[in-house]
């Protein structure tokens, strides 16, 4: 019998953790790794930012905050709430915790209970699957294609509810697929929810602020705000304000279960930090240029890796528009033999035979439920994602 508990053996290391690992013991074999395998981005927090969090303890902010949240960061995250979802959240129905991550974990522990069902539309970020095993939930992933650009339709989305149905987990744009949803789309689905009362959204809008297309980012809840009593809207600012390190995200729902989210944080962590809360309310509430700024790079970007990839044989491309990362399907290359006679089976020898001959690193689509694919992150300089694109190029090339 194992000394560890049985919910945390059922979940693993994040793949992007076991990357970093082997990427670090090539470079110490001397290896050059281009390293696309990246979940954040490579901005520096912008200097308003960091010099409000030297403000904040030069003044003294450093005894435990309000274990919800801080009032003036609360306040900040209504303002943008409004103008991101088009609801008006009092701050009683918003959290801050440590990161988007805790207030989607804290969600999903404030009301699962043992064989609760979550819908979590696949390709999914590697943590969903995990966070729902932990709190004794049951992962209900409903596989998503290229031909609908990897977008959930009302139809499987229909299909895959049943009376055990807790929630939907969304996340648009997406990680790992850029996807995002139009109006005509979230109206689909909100009609399928109204049929299902019992099922609720959890929407991850960690990436909205970082979408390619010229029209705004469209919220489920502006399109069906009738949905807004069972929902749960998680956001943050790692990913907006390259702020990964201060772990900060918030959340805001219907009271009851923003009330068993911040007691649950009342007997776990007390809530995020007060300095980092500091710098948060600086980057919601201060000049929002950067993140125009950040956008508009991660597009750049964006478009040099699809051009790039988009040319190598066996790579089929949907266009992300949003996110930093592109999820090239690699189907087409799996059976096929590397130059000294190796087979690639899976995604993952794939990778494996870009890190060894090309020095690139990507992550195997394995890990976000998508076999035959793999994910490339452009939160890289422009050269290492030229670099590091022609590099996967010449080895498919080589590949017979
Ligand atoms: N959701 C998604 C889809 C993500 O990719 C990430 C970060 N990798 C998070 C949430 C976590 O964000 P945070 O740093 O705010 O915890």
């Amino acid at each position: 019998m194992s000394f560890i508990s049985e919910k945390i053996r059922r979940i693993k290391l994040s793949p992007s953790v076991a990357a970093r690992a082997i990427i670090a013991e090539l470079r110490e074999q001397g290896r050059r790794v281009i390293d696309l395998t990246i979940g954040e981005p490579d901005f520096s927090t912008p200097k308003h930012i960091c010099d409000a969090a030297k403000a904040a303890m030069d003044r003294g902010e450093t005894k435990y905050p309000a274990a919800q949240g801080t009032p003036a960061l609360r306040k900040a995250a209504r303002v943008r709430l409004l103008l991101d979802t088009g609801v008006d959240y009092p701050v009683g129905q918003i959290i801050v915790s440590t990161g988007a991550k805790q207030v989607l974990f804290n969600g999903l522990a404030a009301t699962l209970n043992d064989g609760d069902e979550v819908i979590i539309p696949a390709p999914f970020w590697v943590s969903y699957p995990d966070m729902v095993l932990v709190n004794g939930g049951v992962p209900v992933p409903v596989t998503t294609t290229p031909a609908t650009g990897y977008k959930l339709t009302p139809e499987a989305l229909e299909a895959a509810i049943t009376p055990r149905t807790k929630w939907l987990m969304m996340n648009a744009p997406s990680n790992p697929t850029g996807a995002v949803y139009g109006k005509e789309e979230w109206e689909a689905l909100a009609a399928v929810l109204r049929r299902h009362p019992h099922v609720w959204l959890m929407t991850d809008d960690i990436y909205a602020r970082l979408g390619f297309l010229d029209t705004a980012a469209v919220h489920p809840l502006q399109v069906a705000p009738d949905l807004a009593p069972r929902t749960l809207v998680v956001n943050g600012v790692s990913k907006a304000y390259a702020m990964t390190g201060w772990r900060i995200g918030y959340g805001a729902g219907p009271d009851e279960l923003i009330k068993a989210m911040a007691i649950l944080q009342s007997q776990s962590t007390s809530g995020a930090s007060s300095i980092s809360q500091a710098a948060a309310l600086e980057a919601l509430s201060g000049p929002q240029d950067c993140v125009v700024e950040f956008a508009k790079i991660f597009r750049a970007r964006r478009d040099v890796a699809v051009a790039e990839l988009s040319k190598t044989p066996g790579l089929t491309v949907v266009v992300p528009e949003g996110a930093f990362y592109v999820f090239p399907d690699c189907n087409a290359l799996l059976g096929k033999k590397t130059p000294d006679g190796k087979v690639i089976a899976t995604d993952n020898d794939l990778t494996n035979y870009f890190l060894r001959d090309a020095g690139v690193a990507v992550i195997d689509g394995h890990a976000y439920g998508a076999p035959g694919t793999f994910r490339l992150s452009f939160a890289a300089s422009e050269d290492d994602i030229r670099a590091g694109c022609a590099g996967i190029r010449a080895a498919c090339e080589k590949l017979s």
